[in-house]
């Protein structure tokens, strides 16, 4: 059941412990309600509260007039985890005046950090490990290319904390995002570090694992769905396909890879999956054509896969260089060099907007 009501500038008081009541208090925080939450003890204050946010102590159970200062002219109260006998005195209370009585679960256990995949470029890739956690998250640290667009609604009113790497551009470190996670999962916040695609995979989830393992924080890992796998899906690419390609490598193009491993890549002869690979796109290809590789070989560009403007780009690797800079390919786009590339539907039309997700219809899909 769910039932909207507009609770801006309404009174709404909740009972519990700090920690175990800070979701809905932030919750409600943000909707705009008058928020008092009455609280066991002051201090200490581990954990902010939200702007505007009344923090009192709560009164003694038998203190009927106490209490009825603190919920008289309330709309709703919410009990989360007060004591049972203050439980039942504010029950009692909030029939007696007809005041809405709402009860939520407390916050989970806060002081961890989780490393989230967000999938590439859409929510609807979440996994729901993922969900779960977003919705436990005091705050979120996210980047540029992890989901974005239906964050706040994903959250329990999480604190959203841009930390932006953009492509040659770091405006917060990565020191900085490391210790970011340690203080805020040192002060009691539950942190969900938010990533596109997968955190292991070209993400630094690594060294933000052992950041927290050696700072002696708790941590774990939620996979992700990677685009090195999913953004040729997208368009109807497998990485592998019977008689075809048996094996991919995923190759990062951020700094062009060594002419002896193009080489052996070429030697493998499977499917080559780049990313970040835009800016390079041309030694690389250089790279693999000096290699030997055949310039016949089919090659796709698909640029900000599961997106509303998602664009499929067909060609052939010798093609490649030209063709971006042709139609401007940008990043972020997944590079896909083999012959698994024919096997799209869309293979040989080049430069349409290709819908996310259902778009691709697996019944053209050519069988071996
Ligand atoms: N951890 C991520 C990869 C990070 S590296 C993952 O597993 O997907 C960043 C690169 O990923 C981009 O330069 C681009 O090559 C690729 N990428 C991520 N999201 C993408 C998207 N929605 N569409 C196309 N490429 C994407």
């Amino acid at each position: 059941m769910q039932i909207d009501v507009d609770v801006s500038g309404r009174k709404v008081v909740v009972f519990g412990t700090r920690a175990g009541t800070r979701r809905v208090v932030r919750r409600y925080a943000r909707a705009g309600a008058r928020v008092t939450v009455a609280v066991p003890g002051l201090l200490p204050p581990v954990l902010a509260s939200p702007d505007g946010v009344r923090v009192v102590l709560q009164p003694d159970p038998a203190d009927a007039r106490g209490l009825l200062r603190l919920v008289g002219p309330a709309w709703s109260v919410v009990v989360v985890d007060a004591e049972p006998e203050l439980d039942r005195h504010v029950t009692a209370l909030a029939g007696h005046l007809r005041v809405l009585l709402q009860r939520e679960e407390p916050a989970a256990a806060a002081g961890q950090v989780v490393l989230v995949g967000g999938g590439p470029g859409s929510t609807r890739l979440l996994t729901l490990e993922a969900v779960a956690a977003l919705r436990e998250a005091d705050v979120v640290l996210y980047d540029r290319l992890a989901p974005t667009d239906d964050l706040a609604e994903l959250t329990a009113g999480a604190e959203l904390v841009d930390v932006g790497k953009r492509p040659y551009h770091h405006p917060v470190t990565q020191r900085s995002i490391e210790e970011q996670l340690v203080a805020r999962a040192r002060a009691g916040q539950s942190v969900v570090r938010l990533k596109g695609g997968d955190p292991f995979v070209f993400g630094r989830g690594g060294e933000e694992l052992l950041a927290c393992v050696a700072a002696g924080v708790p941590v774990r890992v939620v996979p992700g769905v990677s685009s090195a796998l999913a953004v040729p899906a997208a368009t109807g690419i497998p990485v592998t396909h019977r008689g075809l390609s048996h094996s991919f490598t995923v190759i990062s193009g951020h700094v062009p890879p060594p002419a002896e491993e193009l080489a052996a890549l070429v030697r493998l002869g499977g499917t080559v999956v780049v990313l970040m690979g835009i800016a390079n796109l041309e030694q690389i290809v250089a790279g693999l054509l000096a290699a030997g590789l055949d310039p016949a070989v089919p090659a796709a560009v698909v640029e900000r896969g599961f997106s509303a403007s998602q664009r499929s780009t067909f060609t052939s690797v010798g093609r490649l260089p030209a063709e971006v800079r042709r139609l401007d390919l940008v990043s972020p786009a997944v590079v896909v060099i083999g012959a698994v590339v024919d096997v799209a539907p869309a293979a040989g039309r080049t430069g349409e907007l290709v819908g996310a997700l259902d778009a691709v219809a697996p019944a053209q899909v050519p069988r071996p």
